[in-house]
């Protein structure tokens, strides 16, 4: 027995294991503090707030 596939995979099976593999642009919301565009569910890097309570050191 060899390790090789038996049959070629078809253009239209490889495309579309592939449709999954496309990069989203990655969401930014503005802070409620400064409205600085920042991650969700990550403290603003400009005034370092998080749920209203100071997480980082500014
Ligand atoms: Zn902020």
């Amino acid at each position: 027995m060899s390790a090789l596939p038996k049959r070629r995979i078809s253009h239209s099976r490889k495309n579309n294991r592939r449709s999954h593999h496309s990069l989203k642009p990655i969401k930014l919301v503005s802070c409620p503090n400064c409205s600085a565009k920042m991650l969700p569910h990550n403290a603003c890097n400009n005034c370092g707030k998080y749920n209203g309570k100071t997480v980082l050191p500014i």
